[in-house]
């Protein structure tokens, strides 16, 4: 995993936010560790006129303010400690987006305009466009142009809200884009203040000159880049879009095989373009296994009795015109542990916002506002096995937080494409959003 360095003194500032509306904690209503699943997705376990202390990056404690306030040690160094009124805010823990495409130079404005005259995204991948319109402009850019538009993105997250973002290569497709991809990330990440965990993605489509030879460019991942980004400790995840048109699950399983040689963590997209069966997958206890538009409903018990959480991302769903939404409902009905992600991507889904994701889950899915928050929040770090550090603001947990000028929760998924984020705190570090005063 990257994680960045601590360098930023603001973070060892003791941090506290006083007099908060609603103070979404998401503590465990059963104190039992892992994602959520079912009913528990409700439980947000609300604080109202609260306050939350935050020390060297780590929350020290949460309650109301009329207690903060009277703590001894408050009292004692009140005057070091930097104190943000927050009345009149909702404050959650950051968005954690455990499905990201940063890596890549240009938006796919030819491809917008042809989805716009009809054309389907298997007609405009096989015209040449799609994921491989990318390619050549991550192979040809230097590292340094690359870093800084993933430093951008990260950036425009965390000012919607976002404090942790799993961010995936995937648009160099040679062992030395990928790695310059993975490096890229690395270093935009060193300059951000929030926490980003990097999945190697060599396997998001056979690249044009191993067209006919898909077998060996599997071979090229699995025995060359998986390894390398092992060694180099560039990756923490291994991803394969398994789906028509790009990896079987033939490929798939020799993949996540590689993966384990190497001690890499797998996941997989999976079922958006087609149904693919996934107990073969899930024998590899894959982190996430993401999109689910197509699962095959014999699949659905299976996954709800695995640890593994299924990741939707309906901002694809929206960006492509879709009728059809991953079926939310009865999956979290079924008991799988449901997270959602932006799938922030040139091609399909060019939002950094999680908050839109979130109404798109509200409007088009039917999960409740509630319900989308901790699937955006602690379903999203369990999906990067980040559930201990991340995702719930209790004590001892990272200093990850957002804070949204609104007065009910439920208006984060209600004002769409409309970001009210004043503020977020990323490992202790203070950063404004667009609503700051
Ligand atoms: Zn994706």
């Amino acid at each position: 995993m990257t994680t960045s360095p601590k360098r930023n003194p603001r973070a060892s500032v003791p941090l506290l936010l006083a007099n908060i509306g609603q103070l979404l904690t998401l503590r465990s209503p059963s104190g039992r560790p892992g994602p959520r699943r079912g009913a528990e997705l409700k439980e947000l376990g609300i604080i109202e006129n609260a306050a939350l202390l935050c020390l060297g990056g780590k929350i020290v404690s949460v309650g109301k303010t009329k207690d903060a306030l009277r703590d001894p040690w408050v009292r004692k160094n009140r005057r070091k400690i930097l104190e943000i009124d927050c009345a009149g805010k909702v404050i959650l823990p950051g968005f954690v987006d455990s499905h990201t495409h940063p890596a890549f130079m240009a938006p796919r404005l030819v491809d917008f305009g042809k989805r716009i005259a009809g054309a389907t995204y298997e007609q405009i991948a096989a015209a040449g466009g799609g994921i491989r319109s990318s390619v050549r402009a991550v192979r040809e850019s230097s590292k340094n142009a690359l870093a800084d538009r993933v430093l951008r993105a990260f950036q425009e997250m965390a000012a919607q809200g976002t404090t942790t973002v799993e961010a995936k290569s995937g648009y160099g497709l040679t062992v030395a884009a990928e790695t310059k991809s993975l490096e890229a990330i690395r270093q935009a990440a060193a300059s951000w203040p929030g926490t980003v965990v990097s999945t190697l993605l060599g396997a998001h489509v056979v690249p044009p000159e191993f067209q006919g030879r898909s077998t060996e460019y599997v071979e090229l991942v699995c025995k060359e880049m998986i390894p390398r980004a092992a060694k180099r400790k560039r990756a923490q995840f291994v991803d394969v879009f398994c789906d028509q048109g790009a990896f079987t699950a033939q490929d798939s399983e020799q993949i996540f095989a590689a993966a384990e040689k190497s001690g890499l963590a797998v996941r997989a997209h999976v079922c958006q373009l087609h149904e693919t069966r996934l107990a073969a997958l899930l024998r590899f206890h894959p982190a996430s296994l993401d999109h689910m538009d197509h699962i095959n409903d014999d699949d659905i018990p299976h996954l709800a009795e695995s640890g593994t959480v299924a990741t939707l991302v309906p901002g694809a769903n929206y960006f492509l015109g879709l009728d059809r939404y991953p079926p939310a409902r009865r999956l979290i009905d079924a008991g799988v542990a449901v997270a959602l992600a932006s799938d922030y991507n040139p091609g399909s889904s060019p939002t950094t916002s999680m908050p839109f994701v979130m109404s798109l889950a509200c409007t088009h899915m039917k999960i409740t506002p509630a319900e989308a928050i901790t699937c955006a929040t602690l379903n999203g770090a369990y999906a990067l096995h980040l559930g201990n550090r991340k995702g719930s603001l209790e004590p001892g947990k990272d200093a990850d937080l957002a804070a949204f000028q609104v007065k009910d929760y439920r208006e984060i998924p209600y004002w769409v494409a409309s970001s009210r984020c004043a503020l977020t705190v990323l490992q202790g570090t203070l950063s404004a959003g667009p609503e700051a005063e």
